[in-house]
């Protein structure tokens, strides 16, 4: 629920503006301030920075609570405090609505933030749609490639949520968890969304099986643990007959079974034991799970995906999303490729299977630019969704610096074409970098285009982690000139993050 400006605030905010012209060369965030009984507390920007101010009305001592510099400011306590770990920490003591929070099966959407300065234009742009944010997301992957923490994306989320006082709640996704320790490593930074990521338990091969192998593989699986005998899940499921939607009817024969089981078997025994281990380990701390095998070689067959919910469900594993594989190719950072009918017809079968066991959201990952599939589910206006996107927000980034810094973006760009072949290795894209033109041949003005195209944005998707973590020497200093650079041109950034996610979240409304 967004707060309503009351008389109290409108005195709040004419306070907070008096204060900030007395500290010097700053500007607002009229929406940032906030009441904390008597006190206020708002954020400002002075130069490159950004700071917390905390203003004692009646001389409450903040300074033991909020690190910062002490001004005497109308003879009263102001503090101008940094944005750092440990204030963000204070001030999710103090504002509740600045904590993650379970989001549900309501629709929601990921805003990945790379860079830890989108938050406040995700924030915009989700608004009014409905939807739930989902605002501090990084898989390990991600931390890995950029060198941050968990706890600096989550203190992003805080901080984006007070500037723009949103009240609505925001949920925090730790994406692609392997391990336990990947886990334990988002707990600590309160994270409330696990997405397992039980891909090294798939058996991608089964389609090249013999049947008989297929029996003796079948045989092998940790039955113990999946808590079944071996014979009477497979009459159990040679029994089954469910109608899902249109009268379409799932019964699968022995083959599809033992390759479904031989596949992921070993999945639904990891995700049991990541689950278990949350529990046990955290019983205390609010918790969702996704579960993901969207990267995986084939797209998940509607049967695979009713044998892991089924199992998961008859296991006690409660979800609140799945993301299969879908059909087609949802490659990095451009629009779906493949068949929007087959889409379509399958997505509403997927969506049946989720509404036998829960009703748990159906997941949309590498969910950046797919603007025809977002077309498709909006307009079935069936179920729940969650989208996931990262990368987009980071090409929405360097867009601003093509616009606001041409030269630096050719550099960057360049850099990015020499890491290609190397970078584009984990991911799944068709790039073509030899179809993009050089750089220096391009007048200023044409460079933003760039963006526009397929080629570039998978060239500069992929190389995130090799521009922003500064490991090679071309790319020393790449991270720090880009910050200060959208710092610089604030709002163009601003701007071109909510008119992208705008496009991406209309066609759902
Ligand atoms: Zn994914």
């Amino acid at each position: 629920m967004e707060s309503e400006v009351t008389p109290a605030m409108k005195e709040s905010i004419k306070l907070a503006r008096e204060i900030s012209t007395y500290i010097g060369d700053v500007s607002l965030y009229e929406n940032s301030v906030h009441e904390n009984g008597d006190d206020v507390f708002f954020m400002v920007r002075e130069g490159l920075k950004k700071f917390l101010i905390v203003y004692g009305k009646k001389g409450n001592n903040y300074s033991e609570i909020f690190s910062g510099e002490e001004l005497n400011t109308l003879s009263k306590s102001v503090l101008k405090c940094p944005l750092s770990h440990e204030n963000a920490k204070q001030v999710r003591e103090q504002f509740t609505f600045t904590r993650a929070v379970l989001i549900g099966k309501d629709n929601s959407y990921g805003f990945g933030d790379r860079l830890g300065n989108a938050g406040p234009a995700h924030l915009r742009a989700v608004r009014k749609t409905g939807f739930k944010p989902i605002l501090a997301q990084q898989s390990i992957r991600e931390l890995e490639r950029t060198k941050r923490t968990a706890e600096e994306v989550m203190d992003a989320a805080t901080w984006s949520v007070f500037q723009e006082g949103y009240h609505g709640g925001f949920g925090s996704d730790g994406d692609h968890l392997k391990t336990p320790d990947d886990i334990d490593r988002m707990v600590r930074a309160g994270y409330t969304m696990f997405t397992i990521d039980p891909s090294d338990y798939v058996r991608d091969d089964v389609k090249s099986l013999s049947l008989q192998d297929l029996e003796e593989e079948y045989r092998k699986l940790p039955w113990s643990e999946l808590d079944e005998d071996a014979d009477v899940l497979m009459k159990r499921l040679l029994d089954l007959e469910l109608e899902l939607r249109d009268g379409f009817l799932l019964s699968p024969g022995k083959e599809e079974i033992l390759q479904g089981m031989v596949k992921y078997g070993r999945v639904v025994v990891h995700t049991k034991v990541m689950s278990d281990y949350i529990d046990e380990t955290y019983p205390d701390h609010p918790t969702e799970l996704e579960l993901s095998v969207d990267e995986t070689d084939d797209p998940t067959t509607l049967f695979e995906h009713y044998l892991v919910a089924s199992e998961l469900n008859r296991l006690g594993v409660r979800l609140v999303s799945l993301a299969p594989r879908y059909c087609g190719h949802f490659e990095k950072g451009i629009d779906f490729k493949g068949d929007l009918e087959q889409f379509q017809d399958e997505y509403v079968q997927h969506l049946a299977i989720a509404g036998k066991f829960g009703g748990y959201k159906l997941s949309v990952h590498s969910g950046s630019d797919k603007f025809s599939v977002y077309k498709v589910i909006g307009s079935l206006d069936l179920g729940t969704v969650h989208v996931k996107t990262a990368g987009t927000s980071y090409l929405e980034a360097l867009r601003t610096v093509a616009e606001a810094d041409p030269d630096f973006f050719r550099e960057i760009l360049k850099f990015s074409l020499k890491r290609f072949e190397s970078d584009k290795k984990t991911y799944h894209i068709s790039a073509d970098s030899d179809r993009i033109p050089d750089p220096d041949s391009l007048d200023n003005n044409e460079l933003a285009d760039l963006l526009d195209d397929n080629d570039t944005r998978q060239v500069l998707h992929v190389a995130y982690g090799s521009v922003l973590s500064g490991d090679l020497s071309e790319s020393r200093g790449f991270k720090k000139r880009l910050m200060e650079l959208l710092e610089e041109n604030e709002e163009l950034h601003e701007a071109n993050l909510v008119r992208h996610f705008e496009k991406h979240l209309n066609p759902f409304i």
